[in-house]
């Protein structure tokens, strides 16, 4: 069986390996030491431009305009970058075993490779109607999207079903992102989700509403309050109908499913102490097996600014993480100390010409500012999130890059409010006196 050694080994090639390849480089990496092993064909990428300009009808995003690590504002790493600084990046490739204590890997082919320092960074797979068995849900033109080549299989069907219609399950990230996407391609969308409104694990009501109404005026037909039960196909095997718990049957030509992620940390089950489904880390992302580090979204790790541990599947924390595991390896080695991460949670999305981004922990009461009126021409709003007196998260749809800048400060700073009529008037001009 060959058999290769590296100093560092990251296994998976996504948006943390890349931007940890990148740390490696600055803080001094000789050549031969790095090797990257993925599953996916190309070297890492910005994975939201898959559900987002990637699927655009005219100019759309591709490779390699989008590779680690533009999405930052950083430079953007191509093959012959890893070539040139002597990183060993292995694709197409499936890790199908990791023995921690031998400190070695095995792929699909059954090569063998051993590490002295290893970085878990395998991200999440999509959860699949069929893994709770969803009657027909294996049914052709029935979509998942993680990885590129997903979103390669969906641009040919989306095609070769012009005009069609499209079935969307699901009102999350995903599901949002996904339904405008195939709106702009011109299917006809309706989107289904069981939750009273859309993005419910982050949105109030007040924010949904924007949303759901501004996605009605595209033309998208929204159904809440019901899921998907089965599917119906074609005599060639692909969907036709979507069956629905209340009892309706919606047609379709294709059906994009986005009801969740799952961490990837089968490979480590039973090796590694695991914590609210992902594998347990340090501020350093250390995880509980020496020389082992767990980074993006497999690591749950101290949130230090809420005392508690949090896994974060969101692409900033993907990078931060990243950056911070090579920075304590690289400190390590030289005797050295770095700060423990402290990270501000911060999420966005962008879908036809609405963009929102999100700072901070959405828990107690809310306050809604600004034009939330899905007709005006230019809606710009935003909610703030208020805990014990302190305004801890905050919201803003249609921000200027300084005001966004400006909600992330209050998130951080968590100033006293005292009145919350007073804190719904003054709207983002308390955000931008922080
Ligand atoms: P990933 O980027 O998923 O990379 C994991 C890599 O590991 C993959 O290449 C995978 O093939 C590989 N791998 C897994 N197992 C193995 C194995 N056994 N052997 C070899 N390789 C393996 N976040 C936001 O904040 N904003 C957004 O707008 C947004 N949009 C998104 C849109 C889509 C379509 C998706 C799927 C995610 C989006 N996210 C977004 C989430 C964000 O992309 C992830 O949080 C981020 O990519 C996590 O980085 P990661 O490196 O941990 O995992």
């Amino acid at each position: 069986m060959a058999e290769k050694s590296f100093k560092y080994v990251i296994v998976g090639g996504g948006v943390a390996a890349g931007y940890a390849a990148r740390e490696f480089v600055k803080l001094g990496l000789q050549p031969g030491e790095l090797a990257i092993i993925s599953k996916e064909g190309v070297a890492p990428y910005e994975r939201p431009a898959l559900s987002k300009a990637y699927l655009f009808p005219e100019s759309p995003a591709r490779l390699p305009g989008f590779h680690v690590c533009v999405g930052s504002g950083g430079e953007r790493l191509l093959l012959e970058w890893y070539e040139e600084k002597g990183i060993e990046l292995i694709l197409t490739t499936e890790i199908v075993k990791a023995d921690l204590a031998a400190k070695t890997l095995t792929t699909a082919s059954g090569e063998l490779f051993n590490y002295q320092i290893l970085i878990i960074a395998t991200g999440s797979t999509v959860i699949r109607l069929s893994d709770f068995g969803v009657q027909g849900a294996d049914a052709k033109n029935i979509f998942y999207l993680r990885e590129i080549d997903d979103a390669d299989k969906l641009i040919e069907v989306i095609k070769e079903k012009k005009n069609g219609k499209a079935v969307i399950v699901g009102g999350g990230y995903i599901g949002l992102e996904l339904g405008a996407a195939l709106r702009i391609n011109n299917l006809d969308v309706t989107m289904v989700y069981p939750e009273p409104w859309c993005m419910p694990r982050l949105f109030t009501s007040g924010i949904a509403s924007f949303y759901e109404g501004y996605y009605a005026n595209k033309g998208i037909k929204i159904i809440k309050g019901t899921v998907a039960v089965g599917f119906n196909s074609d005599s060639t095997g692909a969907v036709k109908e979507v069956e629905l718990k209340d009892g309706r049957v919606l047609d379709a030509d294709i059906v994009v499913v986005g009801v969740g992620g799952r961490p990837l940390t089968t490979l480590f089950k039973g090796q590694v102490e695991e914590e609210k489904g992902g594998i347990k880390t340090d501020a350093f992302f250390k995880t509980s097996v020496p020389d082992v580090y767990a980074v993006g979204d497999v690591a749950t790790f101290p949130l230090k600014l809420y005392n508690e541990l949090r896994r974060v599947e969101h692409v900033d924390h993907a990078r931060k993480s990243a950056e911070q595991a090579v920075k304590a390896i690289k400190a390590h080695e030289e005797g050295n100390a770095i700060d423990e991460y402290d990270y501000l949670p911060y999420f966005y999305s962008r879908s036809f010409d609405l963009s929102w981004q999100f700072y901070g922990d959405n828990v107690g009461d809310t306050v809604l500012f600004g034009d939330n009126n899905p007709e005006s021409p230019k809606p710009k709003f935003g909610t703030y999130w208020i805990k014990d007196g302190k305004v801890i998260g905050a919201f803003l749809e249609g921000g200027a890059p300084e005001e966004n800048k400006a909600i992330a400060k209050v998130a951080r700073v968590q100033p006293s409010v005292e009145n919350l009529d007073h804190l719904a008037n003054e709207g983002l001009s308390f955000a931008s006196k922080i």
